[in-house]
């Protein structure tokens, strides 16, 4: 049955809109959006390899003209293929209908309890030709808020506590100011510092540091305007998983999302589930939400999120120094 919602879950984001479905597998989502936020995944990964690999993967995009629902419930068959094929014949000349979404990889796959931070980029956070009221309420929402100051503020996150999963809205994060914003990163890395030792925490930090920078670099070297962009960071918030992830890496460096020597116990259950299973992951930085971005030759690097990615660093490394301070 095309229309079987059981074959497509909601996907409940950290911020945003709702209406984002999950594959069965859970390693897509399909992202009801614009044709402009289609078209820049569309262009990056034909365009801009190094940014690509910066954003989630790019599964394709769905233009049918039905309801999310049934655009998901068509996305296993070859439509995907389709709109591959479209997309690599004439990226922009496919006729996007209203209804279009986006089949992306889905970042939280293989986490068992992803805790996951938005991260709003920019102090400006609407691009040109924007309606003048909605300009001047963003406008106001910045100088209120950590966006104004910092280019930066949390969006939502979801964490996870002993039981359940705990939501933070939007409002959250717009509440703090320059002072006090650390106390948000506090609260979304609480489980970090409560489950590893000093060291071990330290070095998960460090990590995400290092994701954050690595895109930073990136798009120091383009050309780009994004407006109302997020950092997305998702790290393990099962403690005995985290603690069997990050606890081996302290011995010698490896990649950030290498498969720990530790295999997961349910891995070696039998043979032939290991296609069923992801590999365990500790943590995965980012960027999402291309609505309102565009490449843009001639002008240069985009400070506005630029900026925004410098100070989430900073928290970080404020971050890092708490951890490794005496109590
Ligand atoms: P909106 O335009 O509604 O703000 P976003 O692209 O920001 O849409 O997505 C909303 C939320 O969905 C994000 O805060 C994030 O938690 C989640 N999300 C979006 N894309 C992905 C993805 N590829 N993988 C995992 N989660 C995602
Ligand atoms: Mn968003």
């Amino acid at each position: 049955d095309m229309m079987d919602q059981s074959t497509f879950a909601t996907f409940d984001g950290a911020a945003g809109h709702d209406g984002i479905l999950t594959d069965p597998t859970g390693q897509m989502i399909i992202k009801p959006t614009t044709k402009a936020e289609a078209d820049f995944y569309a262009i990056t990964f034909a365009e801009h390899s190094e940014f690509a690999e910066c954003i989630p993967e790019f599964q394709g995009t769905l233009s049918l003209g039905l309801t999310p629902e049934a655009e998901a419930a068509a996305a296993n068959s070859e439509l995907i293929e389709t709109a591959k094929l479209q997309r690599q014949q004439n990226i922009r000349g496919t006729a996007l209908k209203t209804d279009v979404a986006v089949a992306l990889e889905n970042i939280e796959y293989g986490f068992q309890r992803p805790n996951t931070i938005d991260i709003k980029l920019g102090s400006k956070l609407y691009a040109e030709g924007t309606e003048w009221r909605k300009a001047e309420r963003l406008d106001r929402v910045a100088e209120s808020t950590t966006s104004g100051s910092l280019n930066f503020r949390i969006a939502g996150m979801k964490v996870w506590t002993t039981n359940e999963r705990v939501e933070y809205d939007k409002q959250y994060g717009r509440k703090f100011d320059v002072t006090n914003v650390k106390d948000g990163f506090a609260t979304f890395f609480n489980s970090v510092m409560a489950t590893l030792e000093c060291e071990e925490a330290a070095k998960l930090l460090k990590m995400i540091e290092a994701g954050i920078r690595k895109i930073r670099y990136v798009l120091q070297q383009c050309e780009s305007r994004m407006y109302s962009a997020s950092l997305l960071i998702v790290y393990e918030g099962d403690p005995q998983t985290l603690q069997s992830l990050v606890a081996p890496e302290l011995e010698k460096p490896k990649t950030m999302e290498e498969r720990p020597k530790v295999v997961d116990r349910r891995l070696s259950l039998s043979d032939d589930s290991d296609d069923d299973i992801p590999a365990p992951v500790t943590m995965r930085v980012k960027m999402i939400d291309f609505a309102h971005a565009e490449w843009t030759p001639g002008r240069g690097s985009d400070e506005n999120v630029i900026r925004g990615l410098r100070n989430v660093e900073k928290q970080l490394e404020g971050l890092i120094e708490t951890v490794r301070s005496p109590k």
